[in-house]
């Protein structure tokens, strides 16, 4: 499955905003309770409003919602890169996550020490950053230099990966995280790229923890972090995980009201879930029946072929077509009947990008 790794100071949060999280997985998919892999990792169901729509038309008896990863990672202090705190066990774990969520403290509080002794949510940011990217420099240093040693017709394997080397290392020295090139880059470099192991390759969301009473406005901090995050092309959102740890507990409507009476007309947490869901650049197609209505993630760009073996294996040996409704049409038309009256279902083949919010039956031998 698909990862989001929750990085940021010591006291920033972090913990707080994980917790909730896996507590209101459990409350949204009682099917698939939030389930722990590990004592930092779970699973949480992504919130998607289609579901609700799609099944009330199916009758379906069931929703399925899909789900992504979020990974507590802990230890991470000014000195990491050199072993401090849990220093290489971190990094480790950072290895293994798809994108980052990174958590900064903009909530004022003095009863809760902040390591660096003072509210500085962009100096956070860019102490975390300073750590990953020395982390990523002396690796990458070591790799380049055999792989300039051995990059000669023989060794293949190193000529590829060479260019993509000197690339990221170029970066790293003028100090700029590895990710600032993605945008740029063709596919099979991005493969490359991900195949390197850096640290800040991984696209990053910014989370402003705030208290309770600026959770709807925001506050000076989080302005400031809006503006560092925009001229890195990337994305902030406001939230505050004491909130969050309260609603997360609540049935349904109660939380609605809690939310509402605090100006806010949505769960922190969902949107946190959907901005993760989005950073992976991952997309929904679903499955609807009267047995169950179901969704199913995807990477953006991904074949009909590809998009069935999500489901089995033997859906992607065995492709023959993908019967497909766009989700609007399903809608609009009322179903998977009308839809085909009207022509609005068709048969795609196995060259068939899947686009978000598809309804598709696939086809295929076994
Ligand atoms: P972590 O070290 O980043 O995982 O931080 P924790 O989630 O353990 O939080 C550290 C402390 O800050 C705990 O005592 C939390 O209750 C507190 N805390 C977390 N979020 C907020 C917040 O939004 N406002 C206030 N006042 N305290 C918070």
């Amino acid at each position: 499955g698909f990862k989001c790794g929750i990085v940021g100071l010591p006291n920033v949060g972090k913990s707080t905003l994980f917790n909730a999280l896996t507590r209101t997985a459990a409350a949204q998919a009682a099917n698939y309770p939030f389930c722990t892999i590990e004592p930092n990792t779970g699973e949480v169901a992504v919130p998607d409003p289609r579901l609700k729509k799609l099944a009330a038309i199916a009758s379906s008896k069931e929703i399925i919602p899909t789900r992504i990863s979020f990974v507590d990672i802990a230890g991470l202090v000014r000195g990491a890169s050199k072993g401090e705190g849990l220093g290489n066990k971190f990094l480790a774990n950072i290895r293994e996550v798809d994108a980052i969520v990174h958590v900064l403290r903009c909530f004022e509080d003095d009863d809760i020490t902040h390591v660096e002794g003072r509210i500085d949510p962009v100096g956070d940011a860019e102490t975390i950053e300073t750590e990953l990217m020395i982390a990523d420099l002396e690796s990458l240093e070591r790799r380049a230099e055999q792989a300039r040693k051995r990059a000669t017709a023989k060794d293949k394997d190193s000529l590829t990966v060479l260019p993509m080397m000197e690339a990221s290392l170029k970066l790293l020295q003028d100090g700029k995280p590895v990710r600032t090139m993605l945008k740029d880059l063709a596919d099979e470099d991005l493969a490359i790229l991900r195949g390197l192991n850096l640290l800040t390759s991984h696209p990053v969301l910014y989370v402003c923890n705030v208290s309770e009473e600026d959770a709807a406005t925001g506050n000076a901090h989080t302005e400031a972090v809006a503006k560092m995050a925009a001229a890195q092309g990337a994305e902030t959102i406001v939230v505050s995980a004491a909130i969050e740890s309260e609603v997360a507990q609540l049935p349904d409507e109660e939380a609605k009201e809690f939310l509402g009476a605090l100006g806010l007309d949505e769960a922190g947490l969902d949107r946190l879930i959907r901005a993760g869901y989005s950073l992976l650049d991952l997309i929904t197609y679903f499955t609807v029946g009267p047995k169950e209505t179901r969704a199913w993630t995807i990477e953006r760009g991904t074949k009909a072929p590809g998009a069935a073996g999500v489901i089995h294996t033997d859906f992607e040996r065995g492709f023959i077509r993908a019967f497909t409704i766009a989700y609007d049409d399903y809608i609009t038309l009322g179903g998977e009947v009308p839809a085909k009256e009207a022509g609005k279902a068709r048969d795609e083949g196995k060259e068939y990008v899947v686009q978000d919010g598809d309804v598709i039956h696939f086809r295929f031998n076994t």
